[in-house]
């Protein structure tokens, strides 16, 4: 708002979206990681949602991305451009419980030998999840709501929260 001669010419005609449903919201950089996998698993093996026995498979991420741009490859080259096949990469590829899964404690791309980040495609897909579909699960959208109001994730009042020190 400081810099209106930023703004665009007409803001009606920019359509707002959040986060990625498809490859086509994904920047070049994850595209380029999902090719780049060489399916090592080293991210799975430190996956600590994966550890402890969740659907979440980092590998897995990568080569879901890879098949969906398989295919919308093959989807151009039979029809001169992209035509809906009518799937996404979000739910058709990779699950909501998937995306849940993810503590986004980083250790994928800690340990990827070749600097790739399952992480990034993950947190694009809960943004879309989140943010176009409204789909997250009770928990979090009562701790959403206590930042909203409360500016902590908990349902205490800012007013009360030296309260604990009084007595100090
Ligand atoms: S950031 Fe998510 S996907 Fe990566 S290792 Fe941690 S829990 Fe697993
Ligand atoms: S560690 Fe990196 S290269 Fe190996 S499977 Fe995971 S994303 Fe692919």
């Amino acid at each position: 708002m400081f810099h209106p001669e930023e703004a665009p010419a007409n803001p009606e005609e920019q359509a707002l979206k959040f986060g990625a449903k498809d490859i086509f919201d994904l920047s070049w950089k994850s595209l380029l990681d999902a090719y780049s996998c060489t399916e090592c698993g080293r991210c799975t093996a430190a996956c600590p949602a994966n550890i402890t026995g969740k659907l979440l498979n980092p590998r897995k991420i990568m080569m879901a991305t890879r098949d969906r741009m398989q295919d919308v490859r093959k989807n151009i080259k039979r029809n001169g451009s992209y035509v809906s096949d009518g799937k996404l990469l979000l739910h058709n590829y990779i699950t909501t419980e998937e995306l849940r899964a993810c503590t986004s404690c980083n250790a994928c791309v800690e340990e990827c030998p070749v600097s790739i980040s399952p992480l990034a495609i993950i947190f694009e897909m809960r943004r879309s999840l989140i943010m176009e579909e409204s789909d997250a699960p009770a928990e979090w959208n009562a701790m959403f709501g206590n930042i909203e109001n409360n500016f902590a994730p908990w349902k205490f009042s800012p007013d009360e929260r030296a309260k604990w020190a009084e007595e100090l």
